[in-house]
């Protein structure tokens, strides 16, 4: 038994309203002086990773630390430990500042920690996602019965799309798992896929020799009659495709897969079509932009992620599909400890794959309500004329531009004399700058540099090009 049931060494845990308040103002404050300063700051860590490890290895936990000491000491260590994706010449992996809106979210959510497994015990945040992703699905085009659910990002969401390809070419599967299937069940993704695609294949249980790899066109995009010939060839041996996937925004070059030709082959052979829209996806919000992605609107399932173009903070994707009638013999499971169902489909540990749930979807809803679609429409139009700034002076530079993409990546190939893409990328970062990555497009190496911050400007565009000049 505790002593006393008042406050004690447990009020470091809970402590009282006035100490909350006080706390609460502080990080307020310091977090956005620590903004500015990541902002006038080096993009690449500054952090002495052996005294940081042996700091680290001075926590015992044994006696209890005051708070007043342990919150700036965590946010200096951020401040100096990261590679900031908040700085306006981070031109990375798609990794966004967050809107404010998604951040005021977390603050919301962080305080009310409602459980996302059942409708029954928090009927409004339920409802709210609900709302938000169906908006999403009639914005891509999906029909009225559309919705689907947040995930944790977008190998979640593509996980889910492949249990459901799974499950719906062949029910046994649920019970059965692959020993159902009468061969070897297949799926076809482009060669300039998102690789997490190998660890999903491994996950359902058909490994990753599953993953058929179907050529591109030389310009990153899936190859349609590659695409036929291999379901064709893989059909006549034996094996049983299930799903073809698309990509609407390859992750290096951000190409867009021929989505309705791939729909075509899908429906013709009988297969599940899915859409991996992750950081694509946001085009939809922008009416000059969004016919880019037409042929998505024919797809059974989609993966567009939040934190990626959305720049809601991390961790939060969606899976959105146009059949969520099968999400039950998907997921459905009943247990006796769960709250008594009104609406089952409604209840997101039945028809998604985790369990307890965080609040995901408030980030999106909070960040679309406040700046409606035209804000957010503004928002990418704004990062693809950045990038389009970014490939002129690169190629008044000389620079070669490899991939044609109509989102805001560039992958330029340096003119002669800058040597190899890794070191010069390693100078690039190590300069603290910028920050642009290396990647392979169509299997030549090119620097790669992604507009994912919502405040980058054009004159952080020409810093990054002169980033890149003086690095050779
Ligand atoms: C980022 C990305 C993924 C993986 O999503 P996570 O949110 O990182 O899990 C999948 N596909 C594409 C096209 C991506 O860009």
């Amino acid at each position: 038994m505790p002593e006393s049931y008042g406050p004690g060494a447990t009020s470091a845990l809970f402590p009282n309203r006035q100490d909350r308040q006080l706390w609460d103002d502080f990080l307020t404050r310091e977090l956005a002086c620590a903004h500015e300063r990541v902002t006038e700051g080096m993009v690449r860590p500054t952090l002495d990773l052996a005294a940081f490890r042996e700091e680290l290895a001075g926590f015992e936990f044994r006696a209890p630390q005051p708070i007043g000491e342990l919150l700036p000491w965590v946010i200096a260590q951020m401040e100096h430990g990261l590679v900031h994706v908040t700085h306006p010449r981070y031109l990375g992996l798609f990794n966004p500042v967050p809107t404010f809106p998604a951040q005021c979210a977390d603050r919301i959510v962080g305080l009310f920690n409602p459980q996302l497994a059942s409708a029954t015990t928090s009927p409004a945040a339920v409802e709210i996602e609900r709302h938000t992703i169906r908006a999403i699905a009639r914005r891509a085009g999906l029909a009225a019965e559309a919705t689907g659910t947040f995930t944790s990002g977008g190998t979640e969401a593509n996980y889910t799309a492949l249990l459901c390809a799974l499950t719906q070419a062949c029910p046994a599967y649920a019970t059965d798992g692959v020993r159902a299937f009468a061969g070897p069940p297949v799926f076809y993704v482009s060669r300039e896929s998102h690789l997490a695609w190998l660890k999903i294949a491994h996950q359902v249980g058909i490994g990753r020799t599953a993953v058929r790899l179907v050529a591109t066109d030389g310009h990153g995009r899936m190859d349609a009659a590659s695409l036929a010939a291999e379901v064709e060839r893989d059909c006549g041996r034996g094996d049983v495709p299930v799903m073809i996937a698309a990509t609407a925004g390859t992750t290096g070059g951000g190409m867009i897969d021929p989505l309705a030709a791939c729909a075509e082959i899908a429906r013709r052979a009988g297969l599940w079509y899915h859409v991996d829209a992750a950081w694509g996806g946001a085009l939809i919000a922008s009416d000059r932009l969004r016919h880019h992605l037409s042929g998505i609107e024919q797809a059974d399932s989609m993966t567009i992620d939040a934190h990626k173009w959305f720049a809601t903070t991390m961790g939060c994707g969606m899976f959105i599909t146009a059949r969520p009638s099968l999400l039950p013999s998907v997921f459905g499971v009943s247990t006796s400890f769960m709250p008594p169902s009104t609406c089952p489909e409604l209840d997101p540990y039945v028809t998604t794959v985790q369990w307890s749930r965080r609040f995901l979807g408030l980030r999106l809803f909070l960040a679309l309500a406040a700046a409606g679609w035209t804000g957010y429409g503004e928002h990418v139009e704004r990062a693809v004329a950045l990038a389009g700034l970014l490939k002129d002076a690169l190629a008044a530079h000389g620079w070669r531009i490899a991939n044609d993409s109509t989102l805001a990546v560039v992958c330029a190939v340096p003119p002669a004399g800058f040597g190899e893409v890794r070191p010069l990328v390693g100078r690039v970062v190590a300069a603290g700058r910028a920050w642009v990555s290396a990647a392979a497009f169509e299997g030549q190496e090119v620097v790669r540099a992604c507009v994912t911050h919502g405040e980058t400007t054009p004159d952080d565009i020409m810093a990054v090009v002169d980033a890149l000049q003086a690095a050779k």
